[in-house]
């Protein structure tokens, strides 16, 4: 399988190699060359199967020639070894017809171990076998970096920097990622929001002069591995509830568009998925542009969903590729548009984004509401993402498709929020009950590119 950039004009890469790069030298975000299909026994053959062999079968022909079989099977078995769950992503019914999938028995309590634990693993085996070292940057609105710094803390042949908005990630969050005692890990406060630190990382690595001399590697949600591993619990969850023989929806609480994306590459791989449904909270870009076909970012407004507090949604680029119908070009020209400060999209594309996604947004008040009655009426205690996919879902959903919601993260994440919503007090488990007494390792840096840069090379230089 061959990797190729959305923008059509970045070298063809092989899995391994996309998967060590992040984005591709001309900006876009690298793809794969043809989406392969699984037939309907295939898909069929998926139930009763564990975890791990359904991401094995699911995954295996996008990385083919990089890993033997058995190789690739040891991986994955490391990387979902430390869940707290059996079932790895567990599926919960809220109501007749409405199921919560909860990603959250990862290590740092979020959706987002699914992909960066596998990612952990695959870095780890690859630079061990080519020798190399390399130095992992990455922006986060919260879940991301902890979820980075956890899979690659203490590994030999990787730094890790993450850059967070200071001020702006619930404290768990912070505690996740400057607790680690590890030389390895680098926690950097950025003064701005989550979009400052993710251009600011996208800048860095656009310097090619920068970028080949520290050998960065991005892990954000642009990176394909991470799309790639959240493609598979939307098989497991489907042919929990009866795929391929009949059709399920899905609601996803959306920020960077990375998770929902996953689902349209199931989709894609013929899952038979009735509505993909994107969540947004009041930073609602992406339902206006699914609305109105207008894509401009006016504002971060913070909210209490703060993975979600997202307004240029970097994965949105992948479902525009192929809205124009593949077209590198013309989704280059959007995306200088972006930088002038918005586009819209064409008739055409648009009419293709509605046949897979629907969109909905849930504001603050609603958020609460829905912890509120959801705790109620099925006693299942919500994070606010969790709860903005839970509303719209609602809203959304028609009788005899069964709708599947994305639990994205733990509510121990987001204690305060909740709490206040629900008047419950959401524990820590108990691998993470002494969080709070760890001492913290930050560094506050300011929204520059330059300085930034010379902190990493500082650090890294041996
Ligand atoms: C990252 C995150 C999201 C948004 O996921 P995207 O892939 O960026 O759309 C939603 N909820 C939580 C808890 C997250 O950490």
């Amino acid at each position: 399988m061959k990797y190729i950039s959305t923008r059509g004009n970045a070298p063809v890469l092989t899995f391994e190699e996309a998967m060590l790069t992040g984005l591709a030298r001309d900006g876009g975000l690298y793809l794969p060359q043809t989406i392969p299909t699984l037939t309907h026994d295939q898909i069929a053959d998926l139930e009763g199967v564990s975890y791990e062999e359904a991401a094995f079968r699911i995954m295996w022909p996008f990385v083919g020639d990089a890993f033997t079989e058995d190789e690739f099977r040891g991986i994955i078995a490391r990387a979902y070894e430390n869940f707290g769950h059996a079932a790895r992503a567990p599926l919960k019914q809220l109501d007749s017809g409405h199921f919560l999938l909860e990603l959250f028995h990862g290590p740092t309590l979020a959706f987002k171990d699914f992909a960066m634990q596998l990612i952990g693993q695959l870095f780890e085996f690859s630079l061990k076998r080519s020798g190399n070292r390399v130095c992992i940057v990455g922006a986060t609105s919260g879940d991301t970096g902890s979820a980075a710094i956890e899979a690659f803390r203490g590994l030999d042949a990787v730094d890790v920097f993450i850059l967070y908005p200071h001020g702006r990630v619930s404290e768990v969050q912070r505690r996740q990622m400057t607790t680690p005692v590890e030389a390895n890990v680098h926690a950097l406060a950025i003064d701005g929001h989550f979009d400052d630190a993710q251009a600011r990382v996208k800048d860095m690595f656009n310097d090619f002069a920068f970028r080949d001399a520290v050998g960065l590697a991005g892990v954000n949600s642009i990176n394909w591995a991470r799309v790639l591993a959240q493609v598979v619990y939307y098989f497991t969850s489907a042919v929990s509830l009866g795929a391929p023989h009949r059709k399920v929806s899905f609601t996803v609480p959306t920020g960077n568009f990375g998770d929902i994306f996953a689902g349209y590459i199931a989709r894609r791989m013929g899952l038979p998925i009735d509505r993909l449904v994107v969540a947004t909270n009041q930073n609602d870009i992406l339902h206006r542009c699914l609305s109105t076909s207008e894509y401009r970012p006016d504002g971060v407004i913070p909210s209490i969903s703060p993975s979600m507090d997202i307004q240029v949604s970097s994965n949105f680029e992948r479902a525009l590729y192929y809205a124009y119908d593949q077209d590198g070009a013309a989704v280059a020209q959007l995306m200088d548009e972006l930088r002038q400060g918005g586009f819209s999209v064409s008739q055409g594309a648009l009419q293709a984004l509605r046949e897979t996604f629907s969109s909905g947004r849930c504001d603050e008040a609603a958020t609460r509401a829905t912890i509120a009655a959801t705790l109620a009426s099925s006693g299942e205690l919500l994070c606010p993402h969790s709860a903005v996919g839970v509303k719209v879902a609602e809203d959304i959903r028609q009788p005899g498709t069964p709708m599947i919601t994305l639990a994205t993260a733990h509510p121990a994440k987001f204690p305060a929020a909740v709490e206040e919503a629900s008047g419950m007090h959401p524990p820590l488990p108990p691998a993470m009950s002494d969080l709070y007494e760890r001492s913290e390792r930050v560094t506050r840096v300011a929204n520059d590119l330059g300085a930034i840069e010379d902190l990493i090379k500082d650090r890294t230089a041996q």
